[in-house]
């Protein structure tokens, strides 16, 4: 059995882009830049948000930090948004989410410049996901696609099936997957709550995708032997973080599988890292 270690390729993953931006330092260009915008004391997006700024530092990128009160209103985000989409010295711009009710978070991606929507939520970049352009995808989505590559696991031709569908992990995944390339052309299924046999349907899978925020949610009866289970699910229990899948008994008939922690979740700042030094190349 493989155990993907999303911790060590994450680290990895950092090396190399420190590297590129080195050399590019070392060319004369100046540092790639994000700008972290933050509104309001969520404790939860505090610790994401300080997390980030020290992996950019750690990699070379100057992360500039914005640190609004929960009060800002709406004109004066999207004032912020339109600054760091004219600064030159920006080349990505995270927009912590969720935003205090008040603020409308659509609208205020909308206004992203989707040259420099890192994150990759923005209509233009889901769009182009979807119809094969180039342009950024979601960090999670493709830090599992980073795993699935860099661990030479290839679902082409392969039965995948996506539990979930939610914008930022599942349906950006299920298209991921089903794109042509090396390491995806899969035939996907994508579920949902409404699917009428979920375990059924798990059990068809050579490459099992989880995103539904449950834990221990798949059994090990709801596992195909030999199946690549991949977990995106995170879950705070007594017992401590969990992913969706019951990892005891799933990890025994998995041909591989992601630990929760140390699996996919470090690979999302990973490829948020990634995304904001491909947008600074971009603009060499
Ligand atoms: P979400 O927006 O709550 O979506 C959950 C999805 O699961 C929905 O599509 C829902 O179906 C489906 N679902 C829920 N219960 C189900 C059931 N009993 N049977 C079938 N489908 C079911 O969650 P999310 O934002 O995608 O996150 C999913 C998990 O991934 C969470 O644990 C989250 O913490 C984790 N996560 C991790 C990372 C990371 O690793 N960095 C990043 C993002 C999220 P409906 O659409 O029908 O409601």
């Amino acid at each position: 059995m493989i155990l993907i270690d999303g911790k060590k390729t994450a680290f990895e993953l950092r090396e190399e882009l420190a590297a590129k931006v080195a050399a590019g330092r070392h060319a004369g260009r100046r540092p790639p830049g994000l700008a972290v915008i933050l509104v309001g004391e969520d404790p939860a997006s505090q610790v994401y948000v300080n997390n980030k700024e020290r992996a950019c530092l750690a990699v070379g990128i100057v992360s500039f930090a914005f640190h609004l009160p929960a009060e800002t209103g709406q004109d004066e985000l999207l004032a912020l948004i339109a600054e760091c989409n004219a600064r030159p010295n920006v080349d990505g711009i995270l927009l912590q989410l969720p935003l205090p009710p008040h603020l409308d978070a659509q609208a205020c991606l909308l206004a992203i410049d989707p040259a420099k929507d890192v994150d990759g939520f923005h209509p233009q970049n889901v769009g182009r996901l979807s119809i094969g352009l180039p342009g950024f995808a979601p960090c999670t989505p493709a830090g599992v696609m980073e795993l699935l590559k860099r661990y030479d696991l290839s679902p082409a031709g392969k039965k995948a099936v996506v539990v979930g569908r939610s914008n930022i992990v599942g349906k950006p995944l299920a298209m991921l997957l089903a794109r042509p390339g090396a390491y995806s052309d899969a035939t996907v299924t994508l579920c949902h709550l409404r699917t009428a046999n979920i375990a059924g349907e798990c059990r068809t899978a050579e490459f099992l995708f989880l995103a539904v925020g449950r834990p221990g949610f798949v059994t090990v009866d709801m596992v195909r032997e030999g199946a690549v289970v991949i977990d995106v699910g995170i879950n705070r229990t007594p017992q401590g973080l969990r992913g969706d899948a019951d990892f005891e008994s799933v990890s025994r008939k998995a041909r591989a599988i992601t630990p929760v922690p140390g699996g996919v979740g470090p690979m999302t700042i990973a490829m948020l890292l990634k995304n904001t030094v491909q947008a600074w190349q971009d603009l060499a």
